[in-house]
């Protein structure tokens, strides 16, 4: 793709605005090549704020959920309309195989279709009754109902690196179908992706004015800028989380904070799952596609391999087999399944993270340094190999349930019995997804009750599913996604269940006539 780098812009206060001089370069992860510079210095943040707060609400606040529905349907099909352009950015800013683009900007598209489509269902309510009435007093007339109002300030939406597609669009379909005006701050280094999606969301002025704003380059004093009508929602590394979430001003108001962070999630090999079953072979696929898809640059990859301990030799040979035949290369060339991480920055990270997890584990494939790779520099690309490591001792091992290392490698970690295998998943010390494969049904049954406190999703495949089924970490919109613990106990999409974060819950108390007026003009939420 040749492009002359160009500088990305803010769209704020119903202008596209540049930051001042540059904070962030973004490049091809392939070649090193510069694609474009992000700068949000010297924006006046409070003033956009302002005016999303103003101009937003008021031209959303006004609409019924189907016709907001509408809206974000028609955002969807102008997304659509210029899929070929975003594809052609996520390759050259992501690093991205074509298949990975496709989770990206088809996951994005498709949740606000599915969101559209929620709405429409929801007519012309303008709130949502949480529950039904209850009695209150002896006077049979004296009742409550539970109601959820749109909240009056924007929706924060900070995104991480890796999804600048879905992530933007993730939130945004939901915010905007509560009614509340989006104000996105996708990660620096690629925002181009994000940037290119807003531009021609607003060329084609579907939204009302102040509905979306797009703020590239650092976030400054967003934060600062918050009232209590706000709400953010966060995507990225707890580290960043835990600065967003004890933010003086963020504490001082409570604002409201949904973090997604990292994970250590795992997949279970149950004791059942024999080598040739449907369910061994179904675990050794998804084991392999959540290693290499992305890179491994998804939050909800797998990076704890759990197997019985007899299991563990023929469990390694199959994966390093599968691995050894996924090619990596440059994701313009139509044979590579596996592209870049998407910079040097967290090339080093992961290899800093492998090399603390290789104080405990051995090396079944990938090493410490880049891979040898055709035609490509290593000294300016991000390529990690896929990587495969053993812990030694189990038990005594620490860091592969406190590290993650963002890139395409996971450990196996072999287990004794039942209950050794949900104590070593709990030590992720929460996780987005875990996934279990096997089938005897009264295993199945047993750990999803033993490990499903520690997560936001399972995924459950027994044989009747293994073809069948949407895939470990892959988000989907109908479903929850979240964590607790180290995920940052965030709750994300799950159908209506998502618009929560964008509501004000609250109770009415009042006589049986009035309650039913206001239960008239609201959808369930149920
Ligand atoms: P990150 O470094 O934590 O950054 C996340 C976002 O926060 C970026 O937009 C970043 O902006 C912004 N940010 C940084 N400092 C900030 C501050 N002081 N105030 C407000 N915003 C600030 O994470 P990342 O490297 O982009 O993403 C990788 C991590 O995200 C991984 O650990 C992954 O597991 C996690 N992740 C989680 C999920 C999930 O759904 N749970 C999904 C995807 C990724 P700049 O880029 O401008 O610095």
């Amino acid at each position: 793709m040749n492009v002359s780098p160009q500088h990305l812009e803010s769209y704020l206060s119903g202008r596209w605005l540049r930051g001042e001089g540059i904070e962030t370069t973004l490049v091809d992860p392939v070649t090193g090549a510069e694609l474009a510079t992000a700068s949000a210095k010297g924006l006046d943040l409070q003033g956009a704020l302002g005016f999303a707060r103003r101009q937003g609400q008021a031209g959303l606040r006004g609409l019924s959920f189907a016709e907001r529905a509408k809206l974000v349907g028609a955002v969807a099909d102008a997304l659509a309309g210029k899929r070929a352009r975003y594809e052609e950015i996520a390759i050259a800013n992501s690093g991205n195989t074509k298949a990975d683009a496709a989770i990206d900007i088809d996951g994005g598209i498709g949740t606000l279709k599915y969101y559209a489509r929620l709405g429409q269902n929801l007519g012309d309510a303008r709130l949502l009754l949480d529950e039904k009435p209850v009695r209150l007093a002896k006077a049979e007339n004296y009742q409550a109902i539970h109601l959820m109002l749109p909240r009056r300030g924007v929706a924060i939406h900070i995104n991480a690196f890796n999804f600048p597609s879905w992530g933007l669009w993730e939130k945004a379909a939901v915010s905007l179908l509560a009614g509340l005006p989006v104000l996105a701050k996708p990660a620096s280094a690629t925002a181009w992706l994000a940037h290119e999606m807003v531009r021609d969301v607003i060329a084609a002025k579907i939204l009302p004015e102040g509905a979306l704003s797009l703020l590239c380059g650092g976030a400054g004093n967003l934060l600062g800028a918050l009232t209590c009508d706000d709400v953010i929602a966060f995507t990225g590394s707890a580290d960043t989380a835990a600065r967003v979430r004890g933010h003086p001003d963020v504490v001082a108001k409570s604002v409201p904070v949904n973090i997604e962070a990292d994970s250590i999630n795992a997949a279970v090999l149950a004791p059942d799952a024999a080598p040739g079953s449907a369910s061994f072979d179904a675990f050794v696929r998804e084991v392999v596609r959540e290693m290499t898809v992305k890179a491994g640059q998804k939050c909800t990859a797998i990076r704890r391999i759990l197997v019985p301990d007899e299991r563990a030799d023929i469990v390694a040979d199959a994966l390093k087999a599968k691995l050894a035949a996924v090619k990596v290369g440059d994701p313009r060339q139509g044979d590579v399944r596996m592209g870049p991480l998407v910079t040097r920055g967290q090339q080093a990270a992961a290899f800093e993270g492998l090399r603390r997890l290789a104080a405990e584990s051995s090396f079944v494939c990938g090493s410490l340094e880049p891979p040898a790779l055709d035609g490509i520099d290593r000294n300016r690309s991000a390529f990690v190999a896929p990587t495969l490591m053993r812990t030694k001792d189990a038990a005594a091992a620490q860091a592969v349930h406190e590290v993650e290392v963002f890139g395409p490698a996971a450990t196996i970690v072999p287990y004794r019995d039942e209950a050794d295998a949900s104590t070593l998943v709990a030590r992720g010390g929460g996780s987005l997804v875990t996934s279990i494969y096997g089938e005897d049904k009264d295993f199945l049954a047993r750990i999803v009750s033993e490990i499903g406190p520690g997560h936001g999703r399972l995924l459950v495949v027994d044989p009747s599913i293994a073809g069948a089924h949407t895939g470990h970490g892959i988000v989907m919109p109908q479903c929850n996604h979240g964590g607790p613990g180290r995920a940052g106990n965030g709750e994300e999409l799950g159908g209506l269940y998502g618009l929560r974060l964008y509501h004000q819950r609250l109770a009415v108390q009042g006589s049986t006539e009035l309650l039913a007026r206001l239960q008239a003009s609201a959808a369930s939420l149920h």
